[in-house]
């Protein structure tokens, strides 16, 4: 597995498991079936509601636990100093881990930026104590960035954003190879402009005829090319599938390169209409929701 060097020299497998929307029955199965394939990173989230299943597969699995990166995500719910440290203990709790290896912030909170910037000290402290081994944020836009950056003193090792052909947030990624922060795709094949429930006019970047020409090309199928083209551009990729067949799928990208020609095709796709929430308005009135104890 290739791997990727973090700001603070942490290693972290450059493709992960994802498990948004994977239905709490269903990740236990999907985090095994990850990790018998050969998958040492898994990218989970309190939100999510499937912390617990990621930690018992991980525990039954014959991988010793430091061969296999964790990374989760604070809610907004949680931010502020304690509330975050708090947030800490419940997601290892359910993880059954001491230790995590990547803890991020899920979001900014723009409307009360002062309680973004406290969650993100509480990392601070959480890194400072061996309780995390890099921290890092989540759709955080150039303005929070610059923000964050200005009021705290880790910069952050991860910035985990939707990344795929049809969006691809250059001025952010930009802004992260600045710093030093890894840019980290979510939706990396694509996901949220296909998947269901997210607005009928979606046309599903897989069945891009860019994408499905680079693919016949290759012998591989569009969604091993949109993750080929994630890692050559160095960024970190996370997947989700429940499918067995998809899980092998997506790890079985290591064998072939993609042109300079090829990256600059899927380069070219660029639609600049994001597919997630507006980072911007963002707010706990809209999306705030209690994260269970543990
Ligand atoms: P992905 O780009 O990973 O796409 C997932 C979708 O593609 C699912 O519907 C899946 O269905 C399907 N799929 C998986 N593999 C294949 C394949 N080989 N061929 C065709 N279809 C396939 O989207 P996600 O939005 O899930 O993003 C990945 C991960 O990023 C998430 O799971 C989560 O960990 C993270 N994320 C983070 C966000 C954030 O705000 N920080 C927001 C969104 C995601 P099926 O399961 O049926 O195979």
């Amino acid at each position: 597995m290739q791997t990727l060097t973090l700001n603070n020299g942490v290693q972290m497998p450059a493709l992960g498991l994802g498990v948004f929307q994977t239905p709490p029955q269903e990740t236990r199965a999907a985090v095994t079936t990850a990790l018998e394939l050969g998958y040492r990173h898994i990218d989970t989230a309190a939100a999510y509601g499937n912390e617990r299943e990621v930690g018992e597969a991980i525990r039954d699995s014959k991988v010793p636990r430091h061969d296999i990166f964790i990374e989760t995500k604070i809610w907004i719910s949680d931010y502020g100093y304690d509330a975050t440290l708090h947030g800490f203990d419940k997601s290892a709790a359910k993880l059954g881990v001491d230790q995590i290896d990547l803890l991020i912030l899920h979001q900014a909170l723009p409307s009360d930026f002062d309680r973004t910037v406290a969650a993100y000290r509480a990392l601070e402290k959480l890194l400072a104590d061996g309780r995390v081994r890099a921290i890092g944020v989540s759709n955080f836009m150039a303005d929070h960035l610059t923000a964050l950056l200005d009021a705290t003193s880790v910069v952050p090792a991860v910035n985990q954003v939707e990344i795929h052909p049809y969006f691809q947030q250059r001025a952010v990624l930009d802004l992260d190879d600045q710093h030093g922060i890894l840019n980290q795709a979510w939706s990396p094949i694509g996901g949220i402009t296909f998947y269901p429930g997210y607005g009928e006019d979606r046309k599903s970047v897989l069945e891009d005829p860019a994408v499905t020409r680079i693919a016949e090309a290759h012998g591989k199928s569009p969604a091993q090319v949109l993750l080929r083209w994630g890692l050559q551009h160095g960024r970190s990729v996370i997947p989700k599938s429940t499918r067995h067949e998809r899980i092998a799928e997506n790890l079985d990208v290591f064998d072939f390169e993609l042109t300079a020609d090829e990256l600059a095709a899927l380069d070219a796709l660029e639609t600049g209409r994001r597919g997630g929430p507006e980072p911007e308005t963002v707010t706990l009135a809209a999306y705030g929701r209690a994260i269970p104890e543990a």
